[in-house]
């Protein structure tokens, strides 16, 4: 069985990965690792410049402290007619402690005069073992931001976000639509595909 640590608190992500790994080849073989387990798990300053950096911060160093391999999730939401805002500023945006419903209601705010409302969710997982930085992986949903939030489902700013081909947001089409097309469903399908492959490469894999 191959333990991969999951280098993030973010509950949602947790719980979306998981779906995905129950669902793909390797479901039996693969096990995530929530950090709760691990005794002193640091928190990670991401101070990368790209959504790139920042993963291979987070599994890096996860990766290293845990001695197990390791993978993260860096995400963010880009707006084309805000410059890509917020990007990996997205967890950020409005505030530390802001709510979800503030940091829409600031974007909608600061998009109110714009007519060209596209946008993209990105995500980048990296995949790291013992420190080495073994790979990145990049997933993005193109899509329209709403004029108000509506939904329930998901986290984020799912309830602002309708994806190209749909007329609903991320937050109303639910799990089922958002596992089959989202940025992180993209990034996740290339990760799987290459631990699939490596695991084929191996007779024992043992990772821990
Ligand atoms: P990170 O933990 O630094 O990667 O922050 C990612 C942030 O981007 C989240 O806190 C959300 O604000 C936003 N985000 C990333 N993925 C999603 C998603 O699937 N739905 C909604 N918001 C997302």
């Amino acid at each position: 069985m191959l333990q991969i640590l999951a280098a993030t608190t973010n509950k949602h992500k947790i719980k979306e990965f998981q779906a995905m790994l129950d669902a793909s080849a390797d479901s039996g073989r693969v096990c995530i690792i929530s950090p709760d387990t691990i005794r002193g798990f640091p928190e990670i300053i991401e101070n990368g410049n790209s959504f790139e950096e920042n993963a291979r911060i987070k599994a890096g160093q996860a990766a290293r402290y845990a001695d197990m391999a390791a993978f993260a999730d860096d995400s963010g939401l880009e707006v084309k007619a805000l410059g890509g805002a917020p990007g990996i500023y997205s967890a950020r945006y409005a505030g530390e402690n802001a709510t979800y419903p503030e940091k829409m209601a600031k974007l909608l705010a600061e998009l109110k005069n714009f007519d060209d409302r596209r946008a993209r969710f990105v995500c980048v997982i990296a995949l790291a073992y013992r420190g080495d930085i073994v790979e990145t992986f990049r997933g993005e949903v193109t899509g329209t931001i709403a004029p108000e939030p509506r939904g329930t489902e998901g986290f984020g700013y799912d309830p602002i976000f309708i994806p190209d081909g749909y007329d609903k947001t991320f937050g109303e089409l639910g799990e089922e639509v958002k596992s089959k097309l989202s940025h992180r469903a993209r990034a996740f399908a290339l990760a799987a595909d290459f631990v699939h492959r490596e695991l084929q490469t191996m007779d024992d894999f043992e990772f821990v």
